[in-house]
């Protein structure tokens, strides 16, 4: 078990931000990770669990131990007659996992490809895109609790998942590391085509009956032509949550803007984009030193050069103030400021 010291993230955030960790280690195994428990580096130090880095921001050095997962295996660990149940580990990149999804016929999480980041990353926002989200596909969690080295694992419904929330969010944040991760996933095709842009690119290219691998490739082709590739531009992906509002805010914001776009959320509520409360702010595609907001999507923040954490950290609470100033609503980061 090697322990790092003042270990340089750069190329472990998706941002690129040039943060030092104090404590670094890359953790193989759970058993590693148990020793690792018991050690005084690891009990004496702020902790935090890195997966891909691609929804967190360094907005300074990290004066504690930085734990990445690193562990790898995907097993097909039994079927009946409608689901495969296949269990991941944490360290898995999400999208490699999707892939093998693909190919071994497991189907549901094709409207999920191309999401960067870590399996074991995946139930802590409950990722989604493309109208379905993760949790309709997890079975169950395992996670080792981080005082006591337990292992316990966590039901779907003990997961408490929500748009881009679950527990591990939540009331757990930081005292559980995700080591593997139980997805149901289906025999028969049940596809979701709910989400327009998906359903139009398909009708574009004249697939009447599409398969998981001609989905997937829809969805991966029009992510790459709307989201910067993190390999060439930095960026954390959407920066804030689409907020969501009352209705008494709705009407006010819509009586002024009636070119607004809007989702019902539930009775009496409404979620409003943010890219587009932040476009109207005159945002989109600004850059402001070394950062700015990606030309295509202004809810992407982008490191143009060299950015530090404070000066994108800043840069975000600009955009925050000046949403909150033009309309009167508050934005809430998506990702996870450090
Ligand atoms: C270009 C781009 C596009 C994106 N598109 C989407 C999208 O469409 N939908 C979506 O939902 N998200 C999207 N994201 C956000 C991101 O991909 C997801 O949130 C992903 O799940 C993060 O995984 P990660 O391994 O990189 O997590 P990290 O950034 O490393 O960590 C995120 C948080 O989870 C904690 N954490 C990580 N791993 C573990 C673990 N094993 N146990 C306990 N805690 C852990 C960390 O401490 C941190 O608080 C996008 C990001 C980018 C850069």
């Amino acid at each position: 078990m090697e322990i790092l010291e003042n270990f340089v993230l750069k190329s472990y955030n998706t941002f690129g931000i040039p943060a030092k960790a104090r404590f670094f280690i890359h953790i193989q195994t759970t058993e590693e990770l148990q020793e690792l428990i018991n050690t005084p580096v690891f009990k004496q130090n702020e902790r935090l669990i890195l997966g891909g880095g691609s929804n967190l921001l360094f907005t300074q050095d990290f004066d504690g131990l930085v734990v990445k997962t690193a562990q790898k295996g995907i097993v097909l660990v039994k079927e009946d007659a409608q689901h495969f149940y296949v269990k991941v580990q944490a360290g898995e990149n999400w999208h490699q996992f999707v892939l093998r999804t693909v190919e071994e016929g497991w189907q549901g999480l094709e409207n999920l490809s191309l999401i960067p980041g870590t399996v074991g990353a995946a139930p802590i926002q409950n990722i989604g895109a493309y109208g379905v989200e993760v949790e309709q596909f997890i079975f169950e969690v395992n996670a080792i609790d981080l005082q006591s080295g337990a292992l316990r694992t966590f039901a779907a419904s003990e997961c408490k998942f929500a748009y881009r929330n679950s527990v591990f969010k939540q009331e757990l944040k930081g005292k559980y590391l995700i080591s593997e991760v139980t997805f149901r996933l289906n025999k028969l095709p049940k596809f979701n085509l709910t989400y327009a842009a998906l359903n139009q690119y398909l009708e574009a290219q004249n697939i009447v009956l599409p398969t998981q691998k001609a989905i997937s490739e829809a969805v991966i082709n029009i992510r790459s032509s709307k989201l910067p590739n993190p390999e060439e531009i930095g960026n954390c992906g959407s920066f804030f949550k689409n907020p969501v509002v009352e209705e008494a805010v709705f009407k006010r914001v819509l009586s002024e803007n009636t070119n607004m776009p809007y989702y019902s959320a539930g009775e009496g509520f409404y979620k409003i984009p943010a890219g587009w409360l932040i476009e109207q702010c005159g945002f989109k595609g600004k850059v402001f030193g070394n950062v700015g907001t990606y030309s295509k999507q202004a809810l992407v923040l982008v490191n143009c050069g060299n950015a530090t954490g404070k000066e994108a950290w800043d840069f975000a609470n600009k955009i925050i103030d000046t949403v909150a100033d033009r309309f009167g609503i508050s934005l809430e980061p998506e990702v996870n400021i450090i």
